[in-house]
């Protein structure tokens, strides 16, 4: 029986796979068991910032494993300290609470925010508000607070308490708004649900309603943090600080971490006993956050990022006007969409031929997340492989 279909009698069938098999990667490049190279614009959905075989990222973990992997959190260790001031200060919030994904990071905000309210009013009734076209994670509270039906309809109950506004539009914000809201959760830049950027003023406008309200600002940074949209955290691209950041992805750049960091006033609501992880953040992970930080500083990668993807749109630019096919690109840094009026899977079947690896964010848009490492003949070689699947 060959490996593949192998694959599919082991494996629950959660997920629609590629036919092909993954074997290898270096720099910004994966090998099937073939030997096929493929060029990577996709980063295991915006987790491998720093491609593949980074070799002081593979230094420090192989040297950490070797030292101490997992101790606990009954135990700081010195790299789960670093790890936790490197977040901190690339924030600017103040406490830290290490988990394993993105799923759990959302779940942990979404805790931390209703214990403040619990604090306040001594009734756990609050309500979150969430929006349409979000994703936030898969278990029975992250998939309530995503904003797709779809993702839910088989799964109820699910908790209570969440209501949907739409992306940018504050009133829609407002009239949900009641002496029993609890925070806000949003994504400065949608992923999953097709690169839809908050406008600035929205941003803004959600900042001034959850300070008039005391209500908890939740940003979820998963895909657009860690300086895939050209800042350590795209907040700072809108002159606005959240209550709480929920962070995973590319934080790990390939290990299963995530974070969420609350500033001082959600920090104090958390007390010993109140959330929990026998993973979360053990030595292995925080060395590769502790790692990932040093090498973005020292090499200045977001200068890279913000390089790359300037020439990026220039190219994307002439897909636009070029092909009618394509409405727009949308998006931030190395993170974008192409836009097409028809569905996009052919195409992304066909950039796979072709070696190339994209992904879809719901049916039209075409999803760019290159590594950070990307130069600009990686740009012209994707932009060729789709341009003349285009042509056909
Ligand atoms: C991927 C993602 C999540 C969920 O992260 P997992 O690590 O898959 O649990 C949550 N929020 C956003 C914005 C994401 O992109």
């Amino acid at each position: 029986m060959d490996l593949y279909t192998r694959g599919e009698q082991a494996f629950l069938r959660a997920y629609g796979r590629y036919d092909i098999l993954l074997e290898k990667g270096e720099g910004v490049h994966l090998y099937d068991t073939e030997g096929k190279e493929y060029l990577d614009f996709y980063s295991g959905i915006g987790v491998n910032s720093l491609g593949y075989g980074y070799q002081p990222y593979v230094e420090a973990l192989q040297k950490q494993i070797a030292t101490l992997m997992h101790v606990s959190n009954y135990f700081y260790t010195p790299v789960s300290i670093e790890a936790a001031e490197a977040v901190k200060k690339a924030t600017q919030l103040d406490g830290v609470f290490f988990c394993n994904s993105g799923t759990e990071a959302t779940e942990g905000a979404l805790k931390l925010a209703r214990k403040y309210y619990y604090l306040k009013h001594r009734k756990a009734d609050s309500e979150i508000i969430s929006f349409h076209h979000s994703f936030h994670g898969r278990s029975t509270g992250s998939v309530k607070l995503t904003g797709n039906p779809h993702y839910q309809e088989a799964f109820g109950p699910l908790i209570e308490g969440v209501q949907y506004a739409t992306l940018n539009d504050l009133e829609s914000v407002k009239e949900l708004i009641n002496e029993r809201t609890a925070a806000i959760i949003v994504e400065p830049l949608q992923g999953e649900g097709g690169l839809n950027l908050c406008h600035k003023d929205f941003m803004k406008g959600l900042r001034e309603l959850c300070d008039q309200h005391d209500i908890c600002l939740i940003l979820d940074e998963v895909q657009c943090g860690m300086g895939r949209t050209g800042t350590i955290m795209t907040y700072f691209q809108y002159d606005i600080l959240p209550d709480i950041v929920c962070l995973a992805k590319g934080i790990g750049c390939g290990v299963p971490v995530g974070a969420f960091v609350a500033n001082k006033k959600y920090a104090k609501a958390m007390e010993p006993g109140d959330h929990g992880s026998t993973y979360g953040g053990n030595p292995l992970v925080c060395a590769a956050v502790k790692t990932v930080f040093e090498i973005l500083e020292k090499e200045d990668l977001l200068t890279h990022v913000r390089d790359m993807s300037e020439y990026l749109l220039e190219k994307l630019d002439e897909l636009v006007r070029e092909f009618d096919i394509i409405e727009e690109h949308r998006g931030l840094g190395l993170m974008q969409g192409l836009v097409f009026n028809q569905n996009v899977k052919p195409i992304v079947k066909e950039l796979l031929n072709e070696g190339v690896i994209v992904v879809t964010a719901g049916e039209n848009v075409l999803r760019m997340l290159p590594p950070f490492i990307i130069n600009k003949e990686n740009i012209d070689e994707f932009i060729g492989k789709l341009k003349k699947i285009l042509k056909k």
